[in-house]
């Protein structure tokens, strides 16, 4: 009894759907749960800065650590979190894991930018600029410890108020990402007027550059743009080492991908942070 047909738009009805609503109905409660008893972790991915080779800053990805299922990635919760109204409580309580990793790193004497995601969504939230700045502050950190990585869909669903919430994110000295950078709205005209530091190539465009001559001359032109613009690009998804040769020759300044590290918890972070400062950076020449 599993088809899903449709009949004049209408959707069949099949005993699935209940199953389907039920087991998010568990979800969202579980959620809600693991919220308040800090179910949720973060891993953190590097971001290697290819002139110098070295880690300017790392995206926080989050996780849930469930009781029965083991580690979930956010494509397993996300979307009962937004459609259950759980966003603005998942977002306050990964910018807090953030900073408080950015407080233990700070006193290690690294200088590492923390990057956080926001959904669209939280577009809605007119108490963000205001709740990041007081998390900062309390903490006794400069704004340029965090990043905020948002997407074209939330710099475009309400312009003004994304500029609005921006603008004061920047008056603290918190730095803008664009994620996904090429997969959203085909207007461009937000690059104008908004306080963007880095773009982020998406993945789709980057896992193929090397057989795909489109791809390829997407990432190039994007980069251009980007640079034009005085905005930092940073490539996601490199896989290989040859992406990143081609990425060093097309003038990429960040790279970040399974080839350089996956998204790992912060204690092994550290553990590779300090592997490759040990590490020559160049192979000294002969003769
Ligand atoms: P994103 O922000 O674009 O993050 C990049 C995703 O690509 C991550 O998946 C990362 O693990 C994965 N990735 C990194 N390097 C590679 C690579 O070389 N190859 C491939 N194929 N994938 C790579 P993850 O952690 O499953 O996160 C998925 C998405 O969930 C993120 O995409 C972001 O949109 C969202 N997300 C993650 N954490 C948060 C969060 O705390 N809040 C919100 N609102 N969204 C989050
Ligand atoms: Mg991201
Ligand atoms: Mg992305
Ligand atoms: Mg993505």
């Amino acid at each position: 009894y599993a088809a899903k047909a449709t009949r004049m738009g209408q959707r069949i009805y099949s005993p699935d759907d209940d199953s389907n609503d039920e087991a998010r109905l568990r979800t969202l409660h579980e959620l809600r749960v693991g919220l308040a008893e800090n179910q949720l972790v973060l891993h953190f991915q590097p971001k290697v800065h290819l002139a110098t080779d070295t880690v300017p800053g790392v995206e926080a990805l989050v996780r849930w650590n469930h009781p029965t299922k083991g580690l979930l990635y956010p494509g397993e919760f996300l979307d009962v979190a937004e459609t259950g109204g759980l966003m603005r409580t998942l977002t306050r309580v990964v910018l807090e894991l953030a900073l408080d990793q950015a407080v233990i790193w700070q006193d290690q004497g690294r200088s590492i930018t923390v990057a956080v995601n926001l959904s669209s969504r939280s577009l809605a939230d007119y108490q963000l600029a205001g709740v990041v700045t007081g998390m900062l502050t309390a903490r006794g950190l400069p704004g340029a410890a965090l990043m905020l990585e948002v997407t074209e869909e939330f710099l475009l669903v309400d312009r003004h108020r994304a500029r609005n919430i921006l603008m004061r994110l920047r008056e603290a000295g918190v730095l803008i990402a664009v994620d996904d950078f090429g997969t959203g709205y085909s207007s461009l005209a937000y690059l104008r007027d908004l306080p963007i530091d880095e773009l982020k190539l998406d993945q789709s465009f980057v896992i193929p550059m090397l057989d795909d001559d489109r791809a390829s001359a997407l990432v190039a032109s994007s980069i251009h743009l980007g640079h034009s613009l005085g905005m930092r690009i940073v490539a996601e998804g490199v896989e290989t080492e040859e992406v990143l040769e081609q990425l060093t020759r097309f003038d990429c300044d960040v790279a970040q991908g399974y080839h350089l590290s996956r998204p790992i918890p912060a204690a092994e972070l550290e553990r590779w942070l300090d592997a490759r400062a040990v590490l020559p950076a160049v192979v000294p020449a002969q003769g």
